[in-house]
C-alpha cells in the first residue's frame, strides 16, 4: 500500500461525516490522489485541506469510501479491528445477549463502526457477511480476529447478499474457520429453542432483529388465538405457543421455512396439531380467505419481507403496507392486537404509522398504540447513521 492515497472531498462534504455518518458517496468527491486499489485505506481531506477521516476505498462502487475513525492517531491495521471486534462483544456482555446457548448480532456494520460486516452468533458458530471492498480486503484479519477473540467452534460465510455484486465483489458461502458442523445450529432465544440454519436460511439463517418482539409475543399470548403472517421459521408462533395461546396459525409462502417452524415447534414440545397449524400460502390470498369464513383471532403479526429496496420505491411500498394492514385489521376482534412491521430502511415511521392509521379508516375501525416496536437491542446503531434503524413496528389495540 503506498504511503498516502488521499480523497479530497467537494466543499462542504464533510459535514455529515463529521457527525458520524460513515458513507462516502462518488458525487462527494473532487479528487482521489495516488490512485487506491480496492479496499485501501485512504485519508479524507476536506476542500480546504483539513484531515477530516481515514477511510477505506472501494473504486467500484458508487458508495466510493466507507469512514474506518475519525481519529487523526489512530491507524487501521490488525490491533484496529480487533479493539472494534472487543468492543463489540463487551457490549453484547454488557446487554445480557452472551449466553452461551443464546444468539445474537454480535457486530452490526454501521452501529458497530464496521461498516460492511455483519456477524451473528448462533450458540457457538459465527456467521459471516462481509459486503463491502474494504471489509473484503480485510477478511483474513477480521475472520482471525474474531476466531482468536471469541473461539467460536466454527465460522460460517454467508457473503452472498446482492450488495456485493455493486462492490464488484463474487458472492462467497462456506466454512472458514473450525470444523465443519451441521447445517443447522440450535439456539435458545428468550426460552424458546430454535433450530438455525445457517447455509441455506434467509440471510444469515435466522432474522436476530426480532428476538426481544418475539419474547413481547409470549407475554401477549395467553389463551389468544394467534395469525402470524409471513411466520418464516415459527419465531413469532412458537414464542406464542409457549406463552399459552389456545391456537395459533402461521403462515408463510416457503415451504423449506415451513417445514423448519414445525420442527421448531417439535424441538419445543409442542406436539398439538389441533392447536399449531402452518398454511403454505400467500398471506394476501390467506387474509382474504380467513375473512370469508369470519375468523377472527386476538393477537395477528404481520412481519413482511422488505417492500422498498430503496428510496425509490417508497411510495409504492406505502401502499402495499396500506393494503397488507387493510386485509389484515379485519381478522383481530374487537379488543384484539394487531403487531405490524416494516424492514424497509427508507420507510420513516411516520411514513408506516400513517399507512397503518389509512388501513384502520378503510375499516371503520380505531386502536389505541400500545407499543412502539424496533429491532433488538444488540442490534446497535451510531448516532450519526438514522439508516440503521431500518426496523419498525407497531403493537396495537383493536376496538
Ligand atoms: N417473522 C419472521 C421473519 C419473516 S421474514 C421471524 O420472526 O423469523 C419474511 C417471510 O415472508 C419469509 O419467510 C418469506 O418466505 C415470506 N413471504 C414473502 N412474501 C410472502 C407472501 N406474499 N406470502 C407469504 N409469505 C411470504
Amino acid at each position: 500500500m503506498p504511503l498516502n492515497p488521499k480523497i479530497v472531498l467537494k466543499g462542504g462534504k464533510e459535514k455529515h461525516i463529521r457527525h458520524g455518518h460513515p458513507w462516502i458517496f462518488a458525487s462527494a468527491i473532487e479528487r482521489v490522489e495516488d490512485s487506491p486499489q480496492p479496499g485501501w485505506t485512504a485519508d479524507v481531506v476536506s476542500y480546504d485541506g483539513r484531515w477530516i477521516a481515514r477511510a477505506g476505498y472501494s473504486p467500484k462502487s458508487q458508495l466510493r469510501a466507507r469512514v474506518w475513525t475519525l481519529d487523526a492517531e489512530e491507524t487501521v491495521d490488525a490491533a484496529f479491528f480487533e479493539r472494534r471486534i472487543r468492543s463489540a462483544a463487551a457490549l453484547r456482555s454488557r446487554i445480557g445477549r452472551m449466553d452461551p446457548s443464546g444468539a445474537c448480532r454480535l457486530i452490526n456494520a454501521e452501529g458497530d463502526r464496521l461498516p460492511g460486516l455483519v456477524v451473528d452468533r448462533f450458540a457457538d458458530v459465527l456467521v459471516v457477511q462481509i459486503n463491502s471492498s474494504p471489509m473484503e480486503y480485510w477478511r483474513e484479519t477480521i475472520l482471525d480476529t474474531l476466531q482468536s477473540v471469541l473461539e467460536p467452534r466454527a465460522i460460517y460465510e454467508r457473503s452472498d447478499s446482492d450488495n456485493r455484486g455493486k462492490e464488484g465483489l463474487d458472492k462467497r458461502a462456506g466454512w472458514v474457520r473450525g470444523s465443519e458442523t451441521d447445517a443447522t445450529v440450535d439456539i435458545v432465544e428468550f426460552g424458546a429453542i430454535f433450530g438455525v440454519d445457517v447455509v441455506q436460511g434467509h440471510k444469515t439463517g435466522f432474522y436476530l432483529d426480532q428476538a426481544e418482539n418475539r419474547a413481547l409475543v409470549r407475554e401477549l399470548s395467553a389463551g389468544a388465538r394467534v395469525l402470524n403472517c409471513f411466520s418464516y421459521t415459527g419465531g413469532f408462533s412458537v414464542q406464542a405457543a409457549l406463552g399459552g395461546a389456545s391456537e395459533v396459525l402461521s403462515v408463510d409462502s416457503s415451504q423449506p421455512a415451513l417445514d423448519l417452524s414445525a420442527a421448531n415447534f417439535a424441538r419445543n414440545g409442542l406436539h398439538d396439531d389441533d392447536r399449531f397449524s402452518h398454511s403454505n400460502s400467500d398471506v394476501f390470498k390467506a387474509l382474504e380467505a380467513l375473512r370469508a369464513d369470519k375468523r377472527q383471532f386476538d393477537l395477528v403479526i404481520l412481519d413482511p419481507p422488505k417492500f422498498a429496496s430503496s428510496g425509490a420505491h417508497v411510495e409504492r411500498a406505502l401502499h402495499a403496507y396500506r393494503k397488507l394492514s387493510r386485509a389484515g385489521i379485519p381478522l383481530v376482534a374487537p379488543g384484539g392486537l394487531l403487531l405490524t412491521f416494516s424492514c424497509s430502511g427508507a420507510v420513516t415511521p411516520e411514513a408506516f404509522q400513517k399507512s397503518v392509521t389509512l388501513a384502520l379508516a378503510d375499516n371503520h375501525r380505531r386502536a389505541r398504540i400500545v407499543r412502539r416496536l424496533a429491532a433488538a437491542s444488540d442490534h446497535v446503531t451510531d448516532f450519526g447513521f438514522g439508516e440503521g434503524a431500518y426496523l419498525k413496528g407497531l403493537a396495537l389495540e383493536v376496538a
